[in-house]
């Protein structure tokens, strides 16, 4: 019988491996981990939100504050470059066309600047602002200058214009009132010179033509002096600068004298003729009025204007770095949010990092130390452990137990094992039964068996004779009935033999009664030895008399067995001294028969013993027929 005692749980086995989680079944590990998967990612998705709205916070921040208040700055810088440009073009103005096309231009610049003004200062109110704010104000002051200086310019150019029509006036009169002269002086040079070429020049026509003429040679030189101032003046007025204008007047004045001077020796007819002329070019050269002194004064202006633009230059510079600083305050600041931005969504990076590694480790640890190296090793165990109890080893590392689902199991298996044991208990106990009755039946068997042969034995003793192991008479009886019966059926002749031994009270006498028991048992074996066939029967009648049935058997052949019967007793040669045969013998009655209606197996009988006594009488050792034998 199996040892069936309770084995504890294998110290050091895989059910008693310790995790952090001890006791913690499947289902409960499951959620454990997918709680603690969910948390992770809820710390996740909150930074990341977090993170998230704090960028959006300083993205909003910049495009809903900063950025606008850097685009009115910058449109505010821009409309004041484009007012500044526009005073520029002022100077260039020459006509009333330009000046209107160029304070159209103003205004709308103006315009534009204060509508931008108007826009930063709602959205600012810093120093830069008010600074932006001041110096348009002296921008536009500026401007307001360089207004009257284009309308000054423009009376100044209207001015010189009528100087300059003056001055080709009395150019023109000069040219009237000299040129004739001149070509008159011309024809007579040329005539001088032709009368100088010949090879006889008339020298006193000569003198006196170069007499006349002399007086009138300044003529062409003034002529030629005056044109010269004219274009003199002309050219100063195109003078680029006060220094060269300068230079050009002092040029035209020195002209003027020596054109004066040369004036003073010309013919008086011809110096009263253009004396005002020359007074009008004076005056146009000189006076304030006149071309040089307009020149001047428009240079002036110019200078005053170039003035006025250098300063809105600066005004711009100024309003360009005031500009630039309050873009570079926001771009700082832009650049400071960007910054924290960065560092902000850099650190929470990290901080997703960490917490999402961190929830991954833990995850992977839960499942590696708990899953892979308790429950499975938990649950491999129960499984060979049940494999063991399967295979009825009892003795197997027990699970531990516990409330979770594999401390049930193993709660189970623990069952399983009491159930197992009592059933192999049980098994036991049958198959001793088994056994025992097995046992029992053999047992059973066996005094069957001796019983049967008992039985056979009994049978056989109750159906034979003791002392020569022939048919008891009650067997004969039974046999001579059967075959009786059966020869009724098959109308078949059958035979009974009567034997009794001769003087065989005489034997007893003589050699004992041991010796006369024997003597039977002898001639016992020779009718069992001739008598054979299944059918037949030899028995003890009775005494010292035995009887014969033979089936199927004619009267002849039953008396042939009764003589080898008789023969074969006779040839035994047992001595019998009281026998007048000196052996022991037989005498043998024979009766043979068909079975008819009327008659019976008793009177078959009675006639083979009728016969047998007949055969005593007729000296014994014999066989004789009931009828006469043939
Ligand atoms: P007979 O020739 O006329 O038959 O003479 P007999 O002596 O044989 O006849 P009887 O019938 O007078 O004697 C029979 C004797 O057989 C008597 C008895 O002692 C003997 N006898 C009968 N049964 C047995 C037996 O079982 N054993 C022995 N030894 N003798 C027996
Ligand atoms: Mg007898
Ligand atoms: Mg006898």
């Amino acid at each position: 019988m199996s040892k069936l005692t309770e084995n504890k749980a294998a110290p050091g086995g895989p059910q008693e491996l310790n995790s952090p989680f001890h006791g913690l079944g499947i289902r409960n590990s499951f959620l454990v981990g997918f709680a603690t998967m969910a948390l992770f990612m809820v710390i996740v998705m909150i930074t990341a939100l977090g993170t998230s709205a704090n960028m959006s916070r300083s993205v909003s921040h910049i495009l809903d504050d900063q950025l606008p208040v850097m685009l009115v700055t910058v449109r505010a810088a821009r409309a004041a470059d484009a007012l500044a440009s526009s005073g520029l073009s002022l100077i260039a103005v020459r006509s009333d066309a330009d000046r209107a096309l160029a304070f159209r231009r103003v205004a709308s610049a103006q315009q534009a600047l204060d509508l931008a003004l108007d826009e930063l200062t709602g959205v600012t109110d810093t120093q830069a602002a008010t600074d932006v704010i001041t110096l348009v104000t002296e921008l536009n002051q500026n401007l307001q200058s360089l207004t009257t200086l284009v309308n000054e310019r423009l009376s100044l150019l209207a001015a010189q214009q009528r100087a300059r029509n003056q001055l080709i006036s009395t150019l023109q009169a000069f040219q009237q009132e000299l040129t004739f002269r001149v070509r008159i002086l011309e024809s007579d040079s040329d005539v001088i010179n032709a009368l100088v070429q010949r090879p006889s020049p008339p020298v006193e026509q000569i003198a006196r033509m170069s007499g006349n003429t002399a007086p009138l040679i300044p003529l062409s030189r003034f002529y030629a002096e005056v044109e010269a101032i004219g274009g003199l003046l002309l050219a100063a007025t195109q003078d680029p600068t006060l220094t060269a204008l300068a230079v050009s007047e002092q040029t035209i004045n020195q002209d003027l004298q020596v054109a004066s001077e040369t004036l003073e020796k010309l013919p008086s007819d011809v110096s009263s003729a253009i004396n005002s002329h020359f007074g009008d070019l004076r005056a146009i050269s000189q006076s304030p009025d006149g071309m040089v002194g307009l020149r001047q004064r428009e240079l002036t202006l110019l200078n005053d204007g170039e003035a006025l633009n250098e300063q809105n230059r600066q005004i711009i510079a100024r309003v360009d770095s005031a500009i630039d600083a309050l873009v570079e305050t926001r771009l700082s600041q832009f650049a400071q949010a960007s910054d924290m931005a960065s560092s902000a969504n850099r650190d929470s990076q990290w901080l997703l990092l960490i917490i999402s590694a961190a929830g991954l480790t833990g995850l992977v640890a839960f499942f590696y130390l708990h899953v892979l190296h308790h429950l499975v090793p938990r649950l491999t165990g129960l499984g060979e452990t049940m494999l063991g109890i399967a295979a009825g080893r009892y003795d197997v590392p027990m699970p531990a137990e516990g409330r979770d689902e594999l401390g049930r199991l193993g709660s189970a298996v623990h069952q399983f094992r009491r159930m197992a044991m009592d059933a192999s208990q049980r098994e036991e106990e049958l198959q001793a039964s088994k056994q025992k009755a097995e046992d029992a039946l053999n047992e059973l068997e066996q005094k069957a068996s001796e019983l049967e042969q008992l039985n056979n034995k009994l049978e056989t003793l109750t159906l034979s004779d003791a002392l020569t192991g022939l048919a008891n008479r009650r067997h004969f009886d039974e046999v001579l009935s059967r075959e009786w019966v059966r020869s009724t059926r098959s109308k078949q002749s059958m035979a009974v033999l009567m034997l009794d031994v001769d003087y065989f009270k005489r034997y007893n006498d003589q050699y004992g009664h041991q010796q006369g028991d024997e003597c039977l048992r002898r001639i016992a074996g020779v009718l069992q030895a001739r008598v054979q066939r299944e059918t037949d029967l030899a028995a003890r009648y009775g005494g010292e008399e035995f009887s014969i049935v033979l089936s199927s058997c004619t009267e002849e052949h039953a008396a042939s067995i009764a003589e080898q019967i008789r023969a074969g007793v006779e040839s035994l040669q047992i001595p019998h001294d009281n026998s007048e045969y000196g052996v022991v013998s037989v005498s043998i009655g024979v009766a043979t028969l068909v079975p008819a209606p009327g008659n019976t197996a008793d009177e078959l009988l009675r006639k083979a013993d009728v016969a047998m006594y007949n055969a005593k009488h007729q000296g014994r050792n014999r066989v004789m027929c009931a009828e006469p034998c043939r």
